[in-house]
C-alpha cells in the first residue's frame, strides 16, 4: 500500500463519453490537493482533484490559470 496519489485516473469525457486519461498535475502552489487533468479527443478538458474537501471544492469551482489557493 502506498499513500502516493496514482500518477492516471480515467473518467468518461462528459461530452462524448470516451474514456480520458487525467495525469496528476506539478502544483507547488497548494499542497492540500493533487489536482488531475487531462483532454479528450473531442477537445473537452476534464479536471479532477483529491485531497482537502474545501480545496478541491474552489480548484474545480475554477481550474484554470490564475486559481490561487484560498483559506
Ligand atoms: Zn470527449
Amino acid at each position: 500500500m502506498s499513500n502516493k496519489p496514482a500518477r492516471t485516473l480515467s473518467f468518461k469525457c462528459a461530452k462524448c463519453t470516451k474514456p480520458v486519461t487525467l495525469y496528476l498535475q506539478k502544483v507547488s502552489a497548494c499542497s492540500h490537493i493533487q489536482p488531475y487533468q487531462g483532454i479528450c479527443k473531442c477537445g473537452e478538458v476534464r479536471y479532477h482533484a483529491t485531497g482537502d474537501k474545501d480545496a478541491v471544492a474552489s480548484f474545480l469551482a475554477n481550474p484554470h490559470e490564475g486559481w490561487s489557493h484560498h483559506h
